[in-house]
Order: C-alpha cells, then sequence, then structure tokens
C-alpha cells in the first residue's frame, strides 16, 4: 500500500516504522522543519546534548517507549538518573515522588490522615479495575476515600494545576493512570529526546520511509483512486495531529465522528526556557510541584541540570517555568521579555541570590494541544482510530486514555494505528 502519515512526533514514526516493515511504501508529511513533535528539542552552538521545548523524561514503566529503543537497538543510549521532586509546606521544600515519601510529608499531619492517603496510594497503584474509576471525579472519589484534608493537601493542587478551570470536572480514572504508571527513577536518551528523534528518523529514512519537512497538509480529500494528500493519492492515511486539527484536515467526515473530535476537551501550555549562569536549587532538586494557592506565576518549576550534568550544555544550568492553560490565557500572547519579568521574582523563592543577570538567555514555546481533559465517562467519547472516511485513521494523544499523555503513549497509538490499517 502506498501510505501518507501526517506528523513526525513519535506516534507518527512509530506507524511509520511499523508499516515500512510490513513492505508499504511510507510518506510522512511534517509541517514543521524538524522531526520529534511536541517532544521535539533545541541546542545552542555551545551545547552537546539539546533540550526538550517542554520538559520530558520517561518512566520505568514506559514498556512502548523502551521496548521500541530496544528493537532500534538503541538502549544503550537510555539513561536513568534518580532526580528529586519536592512539594511546598509552610515555606520549606519537602521530597515528595514516591508514596513512602509521600507518607513522611508534615503537610498531613499525623495519624489516620497518613493511614488514609497510604492505603488509597496503595489501592490505586494495584488495581487495574480503572472503569469504575472513570465513572466519578477525582474531587468526588478523593473526598469521599482519601478524606478533605489529604484531598485538599495533597491531590487538589495537582488537578487545579494541570486543569485550571475544568478540575472538578476530571474523573477519577485519570488519577489512577498517573500513580499507576509513574516511577521515581526518570529516564532520558543521551543527547535529549531530540538526539532520539534524529536518531529514529534516520533509521526510518535509511528503511526507506520518505520524510518531508517543511510540509504542511492542509486537507485530505476522498476521491475515486484513493485519498488525496497535496496532489498525491495515497490508499491510506493517517493523521496524528490534534483532533481540532484533524476536523479542519477532513471535513468530510461524518458529523458525529466531527462532533466528537470538537467536544474533546484539551489544556495548552507555555513554557519558559533559560540558561543560567548558575545552579538555581542548590539543593539539587530537579522538580518542584507547585500549589496555585502559593501565588507563584507557574505550575511547573524544572531545573533540567539537577537531572543530567551541566557538563552538557557548556556549563550552563537550564531551567524550565511552565503551566498548562487554556486557549487564550494571557500567557500565550507575552512576549519572552515579558514573561520572564513575570517569572523571574518567583526564582528568588527558591534561591534568594538569584538575580535576574544569572538569566543567560530565554526561550518560551506554547502550544494550545498540551493535555487532554478527560470528562466522567470519557471513554465513550474516544474517537475510533478507524474513521467514517474509507482509508483515513486518526492517532493522537486525546485517544491514549485511560493512560495520560506521553510519548510512550503515542508509540503505543502509533504501532496500534499501523496494525489497524493493514487489518
Ligand atoms: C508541557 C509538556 C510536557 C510533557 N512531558 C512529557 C514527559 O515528561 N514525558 C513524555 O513522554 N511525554 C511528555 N509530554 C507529552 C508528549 O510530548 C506527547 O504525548 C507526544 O510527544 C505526542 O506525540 P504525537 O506524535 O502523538 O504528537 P505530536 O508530537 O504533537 O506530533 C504531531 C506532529 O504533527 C505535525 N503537524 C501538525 N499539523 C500538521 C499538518 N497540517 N501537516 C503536517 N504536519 C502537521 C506537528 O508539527 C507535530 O510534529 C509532554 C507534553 C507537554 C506539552
Amino acid at each position: 500500500m502506498k501510505i501518507a502519515i501526517i506528523g513526525a512526533g513519535f506516534g507518527g514514526m512509530a506507524a511509520a516504522y511499523d508499516l515500512r516493515n510490513a513492505g508499504h511504501e511510507v510518506t510522512i508529511f511534517e509541517s514543521a522543519d524538524f522531526v520529534g513533535g511536541l517532544a521535539s528539542g533545541f541546542k545552542e552552538p555551545h551545547w552537546d546534548w539539546s533540550v526538550e521545548k517542554f520538559y520530558h523524561h520517561w518512566f520505568a514503566s514506559d514498556e512502548h517507549m523502551l521496548g521500541l529503543i530496544k528493537e532500534l537497538g538503541l538502549s544503550d543510549q537510555v539513561i536513568f538518573p534518580r532526580p528529586y521532586t519536592v512539594l511546598l509546606h509552610n515555606g520549606k521544600w519537602y521530597p515528595f515522588d514516591s508514596i513512602l515519601k509521600a507518607l513522611l510529608f508534615p503537610g498531613l499531619g499525623f495519624g489516620l490522615n497518613k493511614i488514609r492517603f497510604g492505603l488509597v496510594g496503595l489501592y490505586l497503584r494495584l488495581t487495574n479495575n480503572w472503569k469504575p474509576l472513570e465513572q466519578v471525579t477525582v474531587e468526588e472519589w478523593m473526598r469521599k476515600w482519601a478524606g478533605k484534608q489529604v484531598y485538599e493537601q495533597m491531590w487538589q493542587p495537582l488537578v487545579i494545576g494541570k486543569f485550571g478551570p475544568h478540575y472538578k470536572d476530571v474523573n477519577m480514572a485519570w488519577m489512577w493512570a498517573r500513580l499507576k504508571a509513574r516511577t521515581t527513577n526518570l529516564g532520558t536518551f543521551k543527547g535529549g529526546f531530540q538526539a532520539f528523534a534524529d536518531s529514529f528518523a534516520e533509521i526510518l529514512r535509511d528503511a526507506g520511509v520518505e520524510i518531508r519537512l517543511g510540509e504542511r497538509v492542509e486537507s485530505i480529500n476522498r476521491e475515486q483512486d484513493g485519498l488525496r494528500v497535496g496532489s498525491e493519492a495515497f490508499d491510506k492515511v493517517l493523521v496524528t495531529t490534534s483532533p481540532g486539527l484533524m476536523a479542519k484536515l477532513c471535513p468530510e467526515l461524518s458529523k458525529s465522528y466531527l462532533r466528537g473530535l470538537l467536544e474533546l476537551k484539551s489544556m495548552g501550555a507555555v513554557v519558559m526556557v533559560m540558561s543560567l549562569k548558575h545552579q538555581l536549587s542548590e539543593q539539587g532538586y530537579y522538580w518542584f510541584s507547585l500549589p496555585k494557592e502559593e501565588g507563584f506565576p507557574f505550575l511547573a518549576l524544572v531545573e533540567h541540570t539537577n537531572y543530567v550534568s551541566p557538563e552538557h550544555f557548556g556549563g550552563d544550568h537550564i531551567l524550565y517555568a511552565g503551566d498548562y492553560l487554556e486557549a487564550g490565557h494571557e500567557y500565550f500572547s507575552l512576549s519572552q521579555e515579558e514573561l520572564l519579568e513575570r517569572f523571574a521574582p518567583a526564582f528568588k523563592r527558591i534561591n534568594p541570590k538569584f538575580e535576574l543577570d544569572w538569566v543567560k538567555k530565554a526561550w518560551v514555546f506554547k502550544t494550545n494541544y498540551a493535555q487532554p481533559v478527560p470528562l466522567v465517562n470519557h471513554s465513550e467519547n474516544i474517537p475510533a482510530i478507524e474513521t467514517p472516511v474509507q482509508g483515513l485513521y486518526f492517532a493522537s494523544m486525546s485517544q491514549v486514555y485511560p493512560w495520560d499523555r506521553g510519548t510512550n503513549f503515542a508509540v503505543e497509538i502509533g504501532r496500534k494505528a499501523a496494525k489497524v490499517m493493514q487489518e
């Protein structure tokens, strides 16, 4: 078959890998002039490694991604350092990246709350039965089983941070998936995710996949000789963009499928990356979870070089500050200078010695499609990979549910789509 894939993120590339291995003629159309999609990175001339535009790491449980890397013969390039994740309580930072560490967190007080927190965490980690959990919201379930204080102290800040105004509507299966699939050791690729994406693209090209960078697909139309992408006809087409873009690309989709795509909710993200002259967290903390009510102007603060060495970046210290936001939030329209002005005072709360002249350079990355919002009974609203237009398929972050989005699940759904396309 002659197959077109729209998007050279990890989903599109994973699908291309299987389809090409099965003997098909595969062309990937990518609007950007690089591969890697949301997980892509960039590099300064004096850096040996790239930095992801949006902070990225893998979990040791990311079997689809780590399995693919093994198949590609690149496992020796994966490293799993053990960074520190911390949570704020009464002005002090406490480690918070395992059930045990969380049990020692003073914000929970002593006694019953700790027991409830531990039991709920254990239950969610052990159960595989997520279906009943999607029928209730995190808010309802946690208030009932973990209790008011545990929910408000530990879990509510997380859902508010991720989902903003939608936080009360997010279903409990999302929280289950998060706790189920995460580990304390975090993995990355030597050279950064972009180095992996480039190696993967090279392997695909060597195998005969054509990757056309800088080619934005404007529409996909069903015609007698197949599906038309630009001026070319293909037997089958896989789209790996956001649901909103998919709806625009193919208006011939049935009304109900289009409605399904357009009704899916998602959050965007604005992330600032900075190269600093000095280390911000001298304690070596990597990930700071910042409850919104503490007044930080962002949700996540991540010091990348407390995870991988600043040696890879010519001695620069790499810092991320970012937030999940609804499209239209004012951060989307602020310039890099304006955002830095808003963010900089908060860095002093991490290290009082911080001065603006520590910032050598800053970059801002924005996306409208960063995090799908799973509402109650979400499994009933997931668009099928096989669309009603013959030969047209769709695989995106919004369909990896009950799992939360991630490159691991992009690989899983890309490979699943490749299978469905050949059935
Ligand atoms: C802030 C943030 C933090 C994250 N952290 C992590 C993490 O720690 N670990 C992890 O594993 N994942 C993380 N993720 C999620 C991860 O980046 C995504 O799940 C994954 O990259 C999605 O891959 P994809 O191939 O499905 O989509 P994408 O990467 O979005 O790929 C789609 C591709 O389609 C292209 N495209 C769009 N429209 C067109 C068009 N009309 N024509 C041609 N091409 C087009 C785009 O340019 C893009 O390259 C994070 C995401 C964000 C936003």
